[in-house]
């Protein structure tokens, strides 16, 4: 909680209502008065997610916006606009906006949309590779799934950490040694052995051919390699 919302809106009245409702819901809020302020709070501040008025002074939402893109910002922009300026929605999400919101609206409806845009951006987004996949193998890094030709594989936990540092590493030559110190920890410190159990446990559940792998491979002499 306590995410920080900057609100980008020159009518007053709506700006001050929307700070106290979204500050009794615990948001962390700062008001922007125009759209060159807004611009500048954004660049200079972190924020969570920004509400962006279209109409405003000096600097107008959807100029903001798409400036705010073309520097990589990827905070989530909420757009605001008055009833009947319904072309400037296509415009709106074109230059980069994430949703959007016609005037008057209810306080349930914005809040709403507030909370489903921040739990949005709050997973990991799909150019970090939420899944990886591998032969007929799906690994959902999100969700703890594994699925093997489209059914789900059950891992231990023990097994999972193991994937997914073997996936966090793929092509590099693993020890069992650092596989122990990274997967097990220091404390546990059980035998590399151990890592031997657990790598075949593993190529049972994912390779075609456990005796074989295409995936989990032995570096003879030095341990392990995920496939790249
Ligand atoms: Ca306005």
């Amino acid at each position: 909680m306590n995410e920080r919302i900057l609100i980008v809106e020159d009518e007053l009245g709506l700006a001050i209502t929307l700070q106290d409702r979204l500050t009794s819901e615990g948001y962390q809020v700062t008001i922007a008065r125009d759209g060159l302020e807004g611009f500048e709070q954004a660049i200079r501040k972190p924020f969570d997610l920004i509400i962006l008025d279209i109409m405003l002074p000096r600097k107008s939402g959807l100029d903001v916006c798409r400036d705010l893109r073309q520097r990589s910002c990827t905070t989530p922009i909420l757009m605001l606009t008055a009833k009947g300026q319904t072309v400037d929605k296509v415009v709106g999400l074109k230059v980069g906006a994430d949703d959007y919101l016609t005037k008057p609206f209810e306080m349930a409806e914005l809040l709403a949309r507030i909370e489903a845009l921040l739990r949005r951006a709050g997973q990991p987004s799909a150019h970090l590779s939420e899944t990886v996949q591998f032969g007929s193998v799906l690994v959902d890094l999100r969700r703890t799934e594994v699925t093997r030709a489209g059914h789900p594989v059950p891992l231990s936990a023990k097994e999972w950490q193991l994937l997914r540092y073997f996936l966090e590493h793929r092509g590099e030559t693993l020890s069992r040694e650092r596989l122990l110190r990274e997967v097990w920890g220091y404390g546990a410190t059980p035998s590399t052995r151990t890592v031997d159990v657990h790598v075949a446990w593993l190529r049972q559940k994912l390779e075609d051919d456990p005796k074989k792998p295409q995936w989990i491979l032995t570096v003879v002499g030095l341990g392990y390699k995920f496939a790249e």
